[in-house]
């Protein structure tokens, strides 16, 4: 299958191809990097892997670009085994890209979702008359393919998806380069030759998560792991907060440093790996088809009609608890279980996926409005999670306040929006559990007490 997406067709001429990678920072099981080889082996020309640090895009946060710079390492590594050169810039993503280029005869280019990253692509095609090929694979089925609209729910693209999925699972093979270009242009800008990565940790932002380490090898590690002790107990292990059944991959995949493509080959036909799949492919590129059709995919707006009228209609309705967007922050509520969850993506930058939906409910019980509801939740996401500034958190907030969902019991403030409440997780997990587990990883995080931020 063709993961080819949008290309401008012109003869290679130039002093080399560069493979612009952003989306996808990996060198294992990478479709562009494999079709950027090819593009070099045909015209002869030295490929040039270029790595932006942005400084223009959400994820440059300290905590973000620190784990995604822990990646950067591995990446070295994995192009300077293969003769590969890898330059690396700071600055605006678009500026560099075509200031690199200005010589060169072609530009290859990974694939994301997010309005910043279409704007950029667009913006690189408008700006230069070299040839620009763009290849996907951060989802195993390209969203335009599975579907040509919005998706009402999981079911409807369930629907179309699940018969295409067998044809997709070819994942990139690794082809070696004719041209060794490692170290052709000097040094000073390679990322042997930038030195500490501490000079390009962005001042604003949470501290680092100690506790996740970033990079494709980190990723295929822990990957390889739970292939051979998670997966089989995953659809009864992953909702329980208290012990770790989930995968833990959201963060690599954020960044692209681990092919969801290989990662669903590779579970494919395991046992247990039908809720797995599910996950990683109906509810992640459900995610994908709403950042894509629905322009409002970060703010309330994005609500279907039935969810923003009943919220709509409660917003006057009592609250018996208030808090401020400080107060959440801090993790300062009366409810045990909600700090914890905020306390672990505090600490951690990966929350519990179950406590996540209670994490994004309770928000609306607690928020003056619906739309300051909407609004924190996303802050706070984007601010802390490794994996926020993603279609799935964007996602996940929405699905809180009705999207993808179906009307449930009308009830004061949530209206027919689903609700969910303390004594229903204890009633099915061992919260107690969850609570310690969460206060030893923000001790880990700070030594003492709670988290400073
Ligand atoms: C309010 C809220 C906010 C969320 N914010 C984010 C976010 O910022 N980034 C993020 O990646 N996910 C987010 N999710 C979705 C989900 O909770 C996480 O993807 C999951 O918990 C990540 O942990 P894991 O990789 O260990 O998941 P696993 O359970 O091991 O699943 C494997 C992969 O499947 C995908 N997946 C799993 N659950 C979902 C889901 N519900 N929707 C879409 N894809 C899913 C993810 O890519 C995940 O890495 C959010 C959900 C909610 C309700």
């Amino acid at each position: 299958m063709n993961r080819l997406r949008a290309v401008r067709d012109a003869p290679v001429i130039g002093d080399r191809v560069v493979y612009w990678m952003d989306a996808s920072q990996r060198t294992v099981s990478n479709l562009a990097l494999e079709h950027a080889v090819s593009v070099s082996n045909h015209s002869n020309l030295p490929l040039d892997v270029l790595f932006v640090i942005n400084t223009d895009s959400p994820d440059f946060n300290r905590r973000s670009v620190s784990f995604m710079l822990d990646g950067m390492d591995d990446v070295a590594v994995g192009l300077e085994e293969r003769g590969i050169n890898l330059s690396v810039r700071i600055g605006n993503a678009v500026q560099e890209v075509l200031s690199h280029c200005q010589d060169a005869g072609a530009i290859i280019m990974d694939c994301g979702y997010l309005r910043h990253r279409r704007r950029d692509y667009d913006e690189i095609l408008r700006s230069t008359d070299i040839a620009v090929h763009q290849l996907e694979d951060n989802v195993v089925v390209p969203p335009e393919i599975a579907s040509d609209k919005e998706e009402w729910s999981a079911a409807t693209l369930r629907r179309k998806i699940t018969p295409m999925i067998p044809d997709w699972l070819d994942f990139a093979v690794r082809t070696e380069p004719k041209v060794r270009s490692h170290g052709l242009w000097g040094d000073e800008h390679t990322w042997n030759g930038v030195g500490s990565i501490e000079q390009f940790l962005p001042e604003e932002g949470p501290r680092p998560a100690a506790s996740l380490r970033g990079g494709q090898n980190e990723a295929n590690r822990k990957w390889r792991s739970f292939l051979e002790k998670g997966m089989a107990h995953y659809t009864e292990a992953r909702n329980e907060p208290a012990s770790d059944g989930q995968s833990g991959m959201s963060p690599h995949l954020h960044f692209g440093q681990i092919s969801p493509v290989m990662m669903a080959a590779e579970a494919w036909g395991l046992p247990g790996s039908e809720t797995f799949l599910e996950e990683l492919i109906v509810r992640r590129e459900l995610a994908v088809n709403f950042t894509l059709y629905n322009g409002h995919y970060d703010d309330y707006r994005c609500l279907p009609e039935w969810a923003a009228k009943t919220l709509g209609e409660h917003a006057v309705d009592r609250r018996e608890h208030l808090y401020t967007f400080k107060e959440l922050e801090r993790a300062e509520t009366h409810d045990p279980y909600w700090n914890a969850a905020q306390g672990e993506m505090l600490a951690t930058g990966k929350m519990h996926g179950y406590m996540r939906m209670y994490w994004g409910k309770k928000i609306i019980e607690w928020s003056e409005t619906p739309e300051q509801a909407f609004r924190a939740a996303v802050d706070l996401n984007d601010r802390y999670e490794l994996d926020g500034r993603d279609p799935n958190g964007y996602a996940g907030i929405a699905w809180c306040f009705g999207k993808h969902d179906r009307p449930w019991k009308e009830r004061p403030v949530f209206g027919k929006v689903r609700y969910m409440n303390a004594r229903g997780l204890e009633r099915k997990f061992f919260m107690p559990g969850y609570v310690d587990r969460v206060i030893s990883m923000m001790e880990a995080f700070d030594g003492d007490g709670p988290p400073k931020i």
